[in-house]
Order: C-alpha cells, then sequence, then structure tokens
C-alpha cells in the first residue's frame, strides 16, 4: 500500500470511529455510492450546505474559515510568482461515474496525468461537474463549472476549476455526452480517448487561492486555480451533462476572510 493510501485508509477509519459514537443518526449511515461518504448530504433544505457542518464531526469543516467556493473579485487580485504546468495525455477506457452529487471521471494513477506547482507533482485523481458554476467572478454565475482534482503523494490537494459557458461545440464535452451514466450510482467507460488539456488553451491566466474541498468533509488546505477564460459548449452539450444531476449542485460562495487572491499568468 503506497502511503497516501495508508494515510486515507487511516483517515477513514477515524472519521468512521467519530462517526458512529457521535450518537447522530446521519453519521451512522454509509453511504454506498462513495466510500468516503459519512452522512447523507445535498443542497438542499435539511441535508443542505448550511446544515453540512452539523451534519456529521467529519464535516466541521464546512464551517471553517478557508472554504471554497468564493466570489473572486478581480479589482482585488494581485500577481503572483506560482508557476503551474500540466503534464495531461490522451487516455481511454476511463470510468465515467454518476455519484448522485455530480458525474465525475476518474483517471488511475498508471495514466499519469500530471499538474506541476511550483515543482511539487500532483497526480490528475478525477474531473467533475457543477451547474451553475460553484465561484463566481465579481459577483456573476456562469452556466457551469468543471473541477480537475489532483492529489500530490503526501495528499495535498491542488483543483483547477474552469468555467463553461454557452456557446461553441465542445469536442471534449462532446466525447463524454457519448457516454454519461444516466442513473445514480451507475458506472460507464469513456471508450472514446480523451484529454483534460483539451479543457484549456496554451496559454491560460487562473486566479489564485487557498480554499477547500467545496462538498463534505470541506477538506482545507487546497490550492485553487480558477481559469479566467471560459470554456464553451452548446446548449445541447451542457444539457446533456447537467440533466442527469441534481438541478443545481452547487455550494454557495463562501466568505473571503483574511485570504488573499492571486493571479497567475500564462501558464
Ligand atoms: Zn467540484
Amino acid at each position: 500500500m503506497k502511503p497516501i493510501q495508508s494515510i486515507i485508509a487511516a483517515m477513514l477509519l477515524s472519521l468512521t470511529f467519530a462517526c458512529s459514537n457521535s450518537g447522530k443518526k446521519s453519521c451512522t449511515t454509509h453511504e454506498k455510492h462513495d466510500d468516503t461518504e459519512l452522512a447523507h448530504w445535498g443542497y438542499e433544505g435539511d441535508e443542505g450546505p448550511e446544515q453540512w457542518d452539523k451534519l456529521c464531526p467529519a464535516y466541521s469543516e464546512c464551517k471553517g474559515h478557508h472554504q471554497s467556493p468564493i466570489d473572486i473579485s478581480s479589482d482585488l487580485s494581485t500577481s503572483t510568482d506560482i508557476e503551474i504546468h500540466q503534464n495531461y495525455s490522451y487516455v481511454s477506457g476511463v470510468d465515467f461515474v454518476n455519484n448522485g452529487h455530480s458525474i465525475q471521471v476518474n483517471f488511475n494513477d498508471a495514466q499519469k496525468n500530471m499538474l506541476n506547482v511550483n515543482g511539487k507533482d500532483f497526480i490528475l485523481k478525477q474531473f467533475h461537474f457543477h451547474f451553475p458554476s460553484e465561484h463566481t467572478i465579481d459577483g456573476k454565475e456562469l452556466a457551469g463549472e468543471a473541477h480537475f482534482v489532483h492529489v500530490s503523494e503526501d495528499g495535498h490537494i491542488s483543483v483547477l476549476g474552469v468555467f463553461i459557458e454557452e456557446g461553441e461545440p465542445n469536442d471534449f464535452i462532446e466525447r463524454l455526452t457519448h457516454h454519461i451514466p444516466a442513473k445514480e450510482g451507475e458506472t460507464t467507460t469513456v471508450t472514446e480517448s480523451i484529454c483534460a488539456q483539451s479543457a484549456f488553451s496554451e496559454h491560460d491566466d487562473f486566479y489564485v487561492y487557498e480554499g477547500s474541498l467545496t462538498t463534505p468533509p470541506c477538506t482545507e488546505g487546497v490550492n485553487w486555480f480558477v481559469r479566467k477564460t471560459h470554456m464553451q459548449a452548446t446548449h445541447e452539450q451542457l444539457e446533456a451533462l447537467h440533466k442527469v444531476m441534481p438541478d443545481h449542485n452547487n455550494r454557495p460562495v463562501q466568505p473571503l476572510y483574511d485570504r488573499k487572491i492571486g493571479e497567475l499568468a500564462d501558464l
């Protein structure tokens, strides 16, 4: 077992222990579709984002002060000297999972899609979609947002966020739409080759800040890079992705508190 897997396994054990002793009914529930999910959560009502931190002790970080998403105020951002490099390649046969919260394409480590942040390697684990967007720019919400989640060997997380707006046909999304897992709990295989690089351009500018996972357990310490230029897709392509997910699966924006927003130019 690799170190990161050992750490995650240990975390899961300790979280399970914490939850089953909490006395809260919801915390003893292990959901079938996600090994890491300790209590059921959603985007509405008693299980909605306002309640996440109370659903289970393991979700207490959801009320932290470095949470995501945020509204990115373009006036407040300042340039940084952070460097990132993507090293993605075409893969085929990836799993496409409908986990009831989103639809997610999973990569395995052998597929070696890498992101390098200031000399540190992060492996692309998965990407998934939110409708509408989770981050907002100067208060403006976009049609959707894709999140490319990378994890380093020591367990740190870097996410690239890409806004999606209605517009030109998108070949990357088109390939996915042929294999959409229509029902919660369903997994399909994307038999066509896809390359995550297709969601980016050769030279991208990003907003950068320190935040969290946008779903429980809302783990903090996540490096966020939100692409300034939007990816386009047709109404039909967006509808094909969106219709199999909850009507809206965007966590509301969280307060910035003491954080700064940086800018990273020309990847
Ligand atoms: Zn996400």
